[in-house]
């Protein structure tokens, strides 16, 4: 076990800080210099590590490769208007990559290793968090088997990581989306919920479709019947209709985003209503139709709020109106990043300083 959560400190003696330019950020193309690693063996967390940036070796057998134990995080520190730098809500994060390691058969992290670790992390490339208005550093926690053996059983060895990499301020162009009435990103019962590697590769093929189509991503509906909204690409989605707030509510196959949790608190505090509950894609569409339905977007950390400008549903487009400054995309938009870069108070208690 760990004794004492002193982390070992390998500085880089090669920092390639000059590489980058705030102006010109591809997202997760530069990462930071340092990377936590912390192996998983006989049964405990070793002492974690602080080394410079580089690759893993890895055996070819390596499980995760072969049957997919493999699960992640995305969440951001932001610069804030004093100088400092602090996380977004990170305990979330840290439950949440508990929650997909128990889906996928995995061992928990204990909270001081990952806040810890993380913390250290970010002071050691607090220069790399980015201070031009929009951007963060984003920060990717990971977990994998490493065991080098094929036999189908969850490994008995594990890697747990954090690499982070400045990203700039992202812009919400309205995207295009359609319905996906065909493929499935997640079933009741399977791992949608978790934050696991094959959800993704396996949303690519029905994405790329999409894209071929015209569309910038998908809104998924349910396995069985195609017709309950689940989420939009990997962001979760929400409605404004009659002024309320709508969303679908959790189950096993939806992600339980923190961007959504924190946008459905903020409007709940001021005082709209707020309604988590099965939303058909044919309600979206009628209330499009009847001009009850005002707002659709995505919530996620990447984007915060996508707004949808076109929703593709049985072979026709539909188009949303353009949001005012006043809409409810744009006002909580604006009041999380306030709230993120310290510009605004944090009644919520969001935000921890690094
Ligand atoms: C990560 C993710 C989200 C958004 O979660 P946040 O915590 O808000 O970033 C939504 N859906 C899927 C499928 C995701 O992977």
């Amino acid at each position: 076990m760990l004794d004492t959560l002193a982390i070992d400190i390998q500085p880089t003696t090669a920092s390639r800080l000059t590489q980058l330019d705030p102006a010109n950020m591809e997202f997760g193309k530069l990462f930071a210099d340092h990377m936590l690693s912390v192996e998983y063996t006989g049964g405990e967390w070793q002492q974690p590590r602080i080394v410079p940036y580089g690759p893993l070796s890895i055996s070819p057998a390596n499980s995760a490769i072969h049957y997919g134990q493999a699960i992640f995080e995305g969440m951001k520190a932001y610069r804030q208007a004093d100088g400092s730098v602090a996380l977004f809500r990170p305990s979330a994060n840290w439950q949440r990559l508990n929650a997909s390691a128990e889906r996928m058969a995995m061992p928990t992290i204990p909270e001081d290793v990952f806040l810890h670790g993380l913390r250290e992390l970010v002071k050691l490339d607090a220069a790399w968090v980015p201070n031009v208005a929009g951007s963060s550093l984003y920060i990717r926690p990971f977990m994998f088997a490493t065991d080098g053996a094929l036999g189908v059983r969850p490994s008995d060895t594990y890697h747990f990581g954090i690499i982070t990499c400045p990203v700039a301020a992202f812009f919400n162009k309205p995207v295009r989306v359609r319905f996906e009435q065909k493929y499935v990103r997640a079933a009741a019962g399977g791992a949608g919920y978790a934050k696991n590697a094959g959800n993704y590769g396996a949303a690519m093929l029905p994405s790329k479709l999409a894209q071929q189509d015209g569309y910038h991503q998908l809104i998924w509906t349910d396995a069985s019947e195609h017709q309950y909204v689940e989420e939009s690409g990997a962001m979760n989605v929400m409605f404004v209709i009659d002024g309320k707030v709508v969303t679908p509510a959790l189950s096993t196959s939806i992600l339980d985003g923190i961007t959504r949790r924190s946008v459905l608190e903020l409007a709940r505090g001021w005082g709209l209503t707020v309604e988590e509950r099965r939303v058909s894609s044919r309600e979206i569409i009628e209330a499009l139709q009847a001009g009850r339905l005002t707002e659709a977007f995505g919530v996620g950390t990447a984007a915060t709020i996508a707004p949808i400008a076109t929703m593709g549903y049985e072979g026709q487009d539909h188009d949303l109106p353009a949001l005012s400054d006043t809409s409810f995309a744009r006002r909580v938009g604006a009041a999380l990043d306030a709230i993120r870069t310290g510009q605004a108070a944090d009644p919520h208690g969001w935000m921890v300083a690094v």
